[in-house]
């Protein structure tokens, strides 16, 4: 039997790609308007990176990170997620020390050894943001926008996002007391994990995926968070900016991020579609981990959205893909004779050269079967080169869309299809 891709993995291919690249570009476009450089680091790390950042008792490091050891006895992992390694980077790179402030925009695979179950992969793919050396409210305002802006240009509308903060570090660890006294009753019926994460990380028993463990945690419907002055003030801020920036958010529901290294501003971009639990996107504050992975203490906020979730949620609010998909394009050209084959390359050279799509057989089919794949391609015009037009120097062009057809000279040949194709090749 021949080998199939590992679960949890997919193959991309013809009309998906292209969808694919519709998100990858528009993401990378709208976060250069906004001023994100994009930055590229490896798939593998140091798997103490995320022990250290996303923090030992999480879901994602205890059950879910690929970690194996290499032959010379190192600990690696395939990065879970973007935001760790965009922080090692910066400090690598001095950024903290030549740029100060860096807003860095990432894209690629991260991986998870989760079960694969509708819309969770084991090698899935993330972009996202990191503003990193500011502690602006005005940074996470940008940030909740940029990410919006992106999913609308995606064709995603009515994204919801939910809005909350979870205070810095003093914060956290009276929350922490205050949610241990509030778990204490239903302290001995928590997993064996949770029993241990509740001494060393009571947040996480909220991320617990254990049915008990999670209607423990959740019976009482109150915030986990509670927040001194500067953070109430700073949570008062990025509400406000928002509101200033028209973008409407709820306030009212109360989630945690599954990730240790979250301080302040959290938030989520939920969609339907794509089960109760899930969002699109996700992301918040991180005012320590720069300073936790060794550089100075300095604020940072992003966020990452996964393409196949994005997708996934433009499928259901939108039943039919998108209008571009089918659209024809380029220019085929088909040749009269197999002797022909050299000439009509030198068109096609040409064409191509001027950024216009062009194809042909090389194989010798019939002119018949050529014209057939010319259709099946999705050409918009054919080129038919016979050897009575090459006595006269001149090539025949059928608009495939428009059912029309001319006669045009060989020189004026690359101009003419040039003007006819209202799109270039997709690059
Ligand atoms: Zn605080
Ligand atoms: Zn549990």
């Amino acid at each position: 039997m021949p080998l199939q891709a590992l679960r949890g993995t997919t193959d991309l291919l013809g009309e998906e790609v292209k969808r694919w690249s519709v998100v990858e570009h528009t993401a990378h476009r709208i976060a250069q308007v906004y001023g994100y450089q994009e930055l590229r680091t490896p798939l593998i790390e140091d798997a103490s990176l995320f022990l250290r950042s996303v923090g030992e008792t999480t879901d994602i490091i205890q059950k879910e990170m690929f970690r194996f050891e290499d032959r010379g006895g190192h600990d690696i992992a395939l990065r879970p997620e973007g935001t760790a390694s965009v922080v090692r980077a910066y400090l690598e790179h001095n950024l903290h020390k030549t740029d100060g402030f860096a807003k860095l925009f990432y894209l690629g695979p991260m991986f998870r050894a989760e079960r694969p179950q509708a819309g969770r992969f084991r090698q899935f793919h993330q972009y996202g943001v990191e503003a990193i050396g500011s502690e602006s409210p005005w940074v996470d305002v940008e940030v909740i926008t940029l990410c919006l802006h992106i999913l609308r240009e995606c064709g995603l509308t009515g994204a919801v996002v939910w809005l909350s903060s979870m205070g810095c570090r003093n914060d956290q660890q009276r929350s922490a007391q205050l949610l241990r006294e509030r778990l204490m009753k239903g302290k001995p019926k928590l997993c064996k994990e949770c029993q241990a994460r509740f001494e060393k990380n009571v947040f996480r028993v909220l991320d617990c995926k254990n049915p008990t463990c999670h209607e423990i945690a959740w019976r009482s419907k109150v915030s986990p968070f509670v927040l001194c002055e500067a953070c109430a003030a700073h949570f008062d801020e990025v509400r406000r900016g928002l509101r200033e920036a028209s973008v409407s958010f709820d306030d009212t529901k109360i989630f945690t991020r599954g990730l240790d290294y979250y301080t302040r501003t959290v938030f989520e971009v939920r969609a339907t579609g794509l089960g109760a639990q899930d969002a699109v996107a996700a992301g918040g504050r991180y005012d320590h981990l720069v300073e936790e992975l060794g550089g100075p203490s300095m604020g940072a906020v992003g966020f990452a959205a996964g393409i196949e979730r994005v997708l996934m949620a433009v499928d259901h609010g939108r039943a039919e893909a998108a209008p571009m998909a089918n659209r024809r394009r380029g220019v085929y050209l088909a040749v009269a004779t197999p002797s022909l084959i050299g000439e009509g390359f030198r068109f096609v050279q040409q064409l191509r050269e001027h950024g216009v799509c062009a194809v042909m057989d090389y194989d010798g089919k019939s002119l018949k079967s050529q014209l057939r794949e010319a259709d099946k391609a999705n050409c918009q015009l054919v080129a038919i080169l016979g050897e009575a037009e090459v006595k006269q120097r001149a090539i025949t062009l059928k608009d495939l869309e428009q059912g029309s057809q001319e006669t045009v000279s060989f020189d004026a040949f690359v101009d003419e299809v040039s003007r006819e194709l209202k799109t270039l090749c997709q690059r």
